[in-house]
């Protein structure tokens, strides 16, 4: 049964093992101040943000283009709520092999040769941030240990079923140059509070049975888990709804402005809606919009791949993923979602492109093929979704030029670990301004 707070009295009972504690009608002891939200966008990053302002009495409204909730990019990633993942790619052992290996068949990452000003930009943007590319790094971190663990009370508050899984992730290495370039990486880790421990094949083998494969080494993270996103957002708009939160989907935004501290929002439809603040949780939808607004959000959509496996019921226990897995040389991300299994990877730089190539896809293939040799699929189902990628690799959080205007948008790679925390801090945000 899924337990509810009373509203308007606070919550009487807690279920067992939740570490902070909400009340209704407003968790942070202050009076209701009532103003009018807008969230644009609902993937997972729009909902979470649609749950905390609720939570902190804004009275919210969440558009969508789509029918529902979750049906872009917070559709089939890669499942994995990974701290231990929180490395931004602006570092020279990512970009020198990413760039080694980009013109093979299976390079895990492909730039797009039709230049463009946005991607120019952006990419002379990534350079500049290689600069900064430790404190990112640990800043990702940090961000990533606490939406962990918000994300971890949210699910046992509300008692979501998104085919959560807590068995830890575990990245694995080929070579003794990766793992050592791994282990460097792991002091930034380890420093940033995150506990990740280096593991041997053995243990590897023991971790995860059903992996083939020589390995020379590996690490593990046990606070990391893996779950499905869609579900997840799913559900807790479900609760969102059953609170106070409007809904408008299928509807899309087609213009937006600040006036005098009045928010105006033009729909598809013709209609015309004023708020009185705005936050901006559109994905790879977010660039546009903030132009509109006189931001710059220099965010670029990078193409990934997914597939995902429905486990035949005669498949053996052991030929089944247990543990989250990453793939750190083809960048490929392994998750398990109840009866299927996820793999997801690949990036491409070609713009906001979401067709399906057969030759990427069958990267995935061989991939699951070679290194799950005994899971047997009943059907495979691929999918393209587009990373909100910033230059720095960190999420744009924070209000823009005009008063009343938000951003929660630019989560990259990290989305799905990185969103329960920034949703939590962009109503902090808006509350206070
Ligand atoms: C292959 C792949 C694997 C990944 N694996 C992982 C992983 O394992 N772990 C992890 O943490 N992250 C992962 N990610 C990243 C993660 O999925 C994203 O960061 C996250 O889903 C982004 O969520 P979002 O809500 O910001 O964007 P979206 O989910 O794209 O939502 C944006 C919403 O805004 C709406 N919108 C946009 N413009 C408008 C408009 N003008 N009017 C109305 N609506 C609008 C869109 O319809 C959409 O629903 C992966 C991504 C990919 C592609």
């Amino acid at each position: 049964m899924r337990y509810r707070p009373r509203f308007g009295r606070g919550a009487a009972i807690y279920p067992q093992n939740v570490r902070f504690r909400v009340t209704r009608p407003c968790p942070y002891g202050k009076q209701s101040n009532m103003s009018r939200t807008a969230i644009i966008g609902a993937g997972v990053t729009g909902v979470l943000t649609a749950y905390h302002l609720d939570r902190h009495r804004h009275q919210v409204c969440l558009f969508d283009k789509n029918e529902q909730a979750a049906m872009e990019t917070s559709f089939a990633n890669g499942g994995q709520i990974s701290a231990s993942n929180a490395e931004v790619w602006n570092n020279w052992h990512t970009v020198r092999s990413a760039f080694k290996s980009m013109f093979g068949p299976d390079a895990p990452l492909k730039i797009g040769a039709k230049p463009d000003r946005h991607k120019l930009s952006w990419f002379t943007e990534f350079a500049y941030e290689g600069l900064r590319q430790a404190k990112n790094t640990e800043r990702l971190v940090r961000m990533a240990l606490r939406s962990r663990e918000r994300l971890r009370d949210i699910a046992r508050l509300e008692q979501i079923d998104f085919d959560m899984r807590e068995s830890g992730l575990m990245h694995v290495h080929r070579t003794k140059t990766q793992f050592e370039t791994a282990a460097r990486a792991n002091k930034v880790f380890n420093a940033s509070g995150l506990e990740r421990r280096a593991v041997t094949p053995d243990e590897i083998r023991a971790l995860e049975p059903a992996l083939a494969g020589d390995y020379y080494g590996g690490f593990y993270t046990p606070g990391d888990f893996s779950g499905d996103v869609h579900k997840f957002t799913q559900g807790l708009l479900a609760i969102c709804r059953d609170e106070r939160v409007e809904t408008r989907f299928g509807v899309g935004v087609i213009d937006i402005s600040s006036v005098g501290g009045t928010i105006r929002i033009s729909l598809d439809t013709g209609e015309d809606m004023t708020f009185d603040n705005v936050v901006i949780c559109a994905g790879v939808g977010s660039r546009r919009l903030a132009a509109m607004l006189g931001d710059r959000v220099n965010v670029y959509p990078v193409k990934g791949y997914s597939l995902t496996l429905d486990i035949a019921p005669d498949t053996a226990k052991e030929d089944v993923p247990n543990v989250a897995l990453l793939d750190d040389a083809a960048k490929i991300v392994t998750s398990r979602l109840g009866q299927r299994v996820r793999i997801a990877g690949l990036a491409e730089f070609r713009g906001a492109d979401l067709s399906i190539d057969p030759a990427r896809a069958a990267v995935l293939e061989r991939w699951a093929k070679n290194h799950f040799p005994r899971l047997v699929s009943e059907h495979t189902t691929t999918w393209t979704g587009l990373r909100p990628m910033m230059p720095s690799m960190t999420p744009t959080v924070g209000p823009g030029r005009k008063k009343g205007v938000f951003y929660n948008t630019g989560h990259g790679h990290l989305g799905w670990t990185l969103s329960a925390g920034t949703a939590e801090a962009i109503a902090e945000i808006v509350d206070e301004t």
